[in-house]
C-alpha cells in the first residue's frame, strides 16, 4: 500500500526531519497511547518522547492510515518504525495519576486540566464569543470538547490550584499553560487568567503561561504580570493577511500590526523571549511573507512557535490534511537559526507551549553549528 512520504526516499533523516514527518503524517499506534481528540490545544494528539524529545502527533485522523510511521511496543520498550524499520526509541508516558482524582465537589481533575507530557494545560474558559458565528476561526475546536462532555465551561482558580499541586507532586508537571476562548470584555479574558495564575502560583509555585487575544488596553499586560503570569502568548496564527482574513476574521481585524503593538508592550513587561505567538503552517500562506514576519517578531523579542496545521476533527477544517513535512522543515531551517542568532530560542522560555515544544519541531532546528538539525538518531537503521 502506498503511504504518504513514499516519494521522499531520504535516508539521512536527522531528528528534525523525523519529527517534522511524524507531525505531518501522524503514526499508527498498535495499542493504547494517551492522547486527546479535540479542544483548543493539541487535538488528535498522541504525546510521547522520541528519544528524549517531546512530541505530539496525529493518531486518530483518517489520513493517519496512510502514514509510514507505526508506534509499537517491542521487546525493549516502545519504538517508532518507519516503513517497517525501527528509527527511534520512544517513551510513552503512563496515564497521569491526577486523572484518577476529583475535587471535593466531585469534578474529575481531567475535566479541569490535562497533562501534556510535563506541562499541565487548561482551557480556562472553554467558550468563545466567536463560536458558531461567521467569525469562528476555522482551525479551532474550543467548544467541541465541551459539547463532548470532556470538560467544564469555566475552571475556577481554586480548582486549577488544587490540580496544579497534584500534577506537580504526582506526575512531575513543571509548568502550567492556561488558555481561554475570547470573552466579551475589553481584556479578552486575560484578567480571569491572571486570577487563575495567582492561585496556581501561590499554591504550587509553578511558572504559568497565559494565552489570550491582545487586550484593548495594553495596560492589562502589566496587571496580569503582577498577578503571577510569567509568560504570555498572543497568537496571530498566520502572517499572511489573506489567509488570516479567511481563517480567523477576528484576528484579521486586530491586524498583524495590532499583534506587533501588543507584542512590543508585552516584551517590555515580560522580557525578551517570554512572549510568543503560534504560527500555523499549511493554510495556504506565502512562505516568504511568513519567514520575514517571523524574523520581524524575533527582532522585537517574540518567539514564533511555528507548527504544522493539525486539522481538528469536527472543526471547520475537518478533512484538511497537515502540510507536507518538507515544506514545514524548509521553514524551520530558515527560522530556527535566526531565533538562535537573536537569543530568543526555546531554551529561554520559562513556561507554556514554547517551553514544552512538543507540538513543533522548531527547537530541533535551533541547534547551532554547521549541521543544524542533523543530529542522527542513535538507533537509525542503515537499511
Ligand atoms: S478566537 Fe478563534 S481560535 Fe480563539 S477560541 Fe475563539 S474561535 Fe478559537
Amino acid at each position: 500500500m502506498a503511504t504518504r512520504g513514499d516519494a521522499m526516499g531520504r535516508h539521512d533523516r536527522g531528528l528534525g526531519s523525523v519529527l517534522s514527518e511524524l507531525q505531518s503524517y501522524g503514526a499508527r499506534v498498535e495499542r493504547g497511547v494517551g492522547g486527546r481528540r479535540s479542544g483548543a490545544g493539541p487535538a488528535d494528539a498522541g504525546m510521547i518522547w522520541v528519544e528524549d524529545t517531546p512530541v505530539t502527533f496525529p493518531f486518530t485522523a483518517e489520513y493517519v492510515t496512510d502514514s509510514p510511521f507505526v508506534l509499537r511496543e517491542g521487546d525493549d520498550g516502545w519504538e517508532l518504525l518507519r516503513d517497517g524499520q525501527r528509527v527511534a526509541a520512544a517513551t510513552v508516558p503512563p496515564r497521569p495519576r491526577i486523572y484518577d482524582l476529583q475535587t471535593a465537589d466531585g469534578v474529575p481533575y481531567w475535566q479541569i486540566a490535562l497533562l501534556h507530557l510535563d506541562s499541565l494545560a487548561s482551557t480556562v474558559i472553554q467558550t468563545c464569543m466567536h463560536w458558531g458565528t461567521d467569525d469562528q476561526c476555522t482551525f479551532c475546536g474550543i467548544e467541541l470538547s465541551l459539547e463532548a462532555g470532556a470538560t467544564i465551561p469555566v475552571k475556577r482558580p481554586e480548582q486549577l490550584a488544587e490540580v496544579a499541586v497534584a500534577a506537580r507532586d504526582l506526575d512531575g508537571a513543571v509548568d502550567v499553560t492556561l488558555t481561554t476562548g475570547t470573552t466579551r470584555g475589553a481584556d479578552k479574558g486575560a484578567l480571569y487568567l491572571g486570577r487563575c495564575a495567582r492561585a496556581i502560583k501561590e499554591a504550587s509555585g509553578l511558572p504559568v503561561q497565559a494565552q489570550f487575544e491582545p487586550p484593548d488596553d495594553l495596560g492589562v499586560l502589566e496587571t496580569v504580570k503582577r498577578m503571577g503570569v510569567d509568560v504570555v502568548g498572543m497568537h496571530v496564527e498566520s502572517f499572511d493577511e489573506d489567509v488570516l482574513a479567511r481563517v480567523a476574521p477576528p484576528k484579521a481585524r486586530t491586524g498583524i500590526d495590532g499583534y506587533f503593538r501588543a507584542w512590543e508592550r508585552a516584551v517590555e513587561v515580560f522580557g525578551k523571549g517570554q512572549v510568543s505567538t503560534y504560527v500555523i503552517l499549511g493554510m495556504g500562506e506565502d512562505p516568504d511573507t511568513t519567514v520575514d514576519a517571523c524574523k520581524r517578531a524575533v527582532d522585537i523579542g517574540v518567539y514564533p512557535f511555528v507548527v504544522p496545521l493539525r486539522p481538528v476533527p469536527g472543526s471547520l477544517m475537518d478533512g484538511w490534511l497537515p502540510p507536507e513535512p518538507e515544506y514545514v522543515e524548509s521553514l524551520y531551517r530558515r527560522i530556527g537559526p535566526y531565533v538562535v542568532s537573536r537569543g530568543v530560542g526555546s531554551w529561554n522560555v520559562t513556561a507554556g507551549c514554547a517551553r514544552c515544544q512538543a507540538c513543533s519541531a522548531l527547537s530541533a532546528f535551533e541547534e547551532t553549528g554547521d549541521d543544524v538539525a542533523a543530529r542522527q538518531l542513535p538507533v537509525l537503521q542503515a537499511d
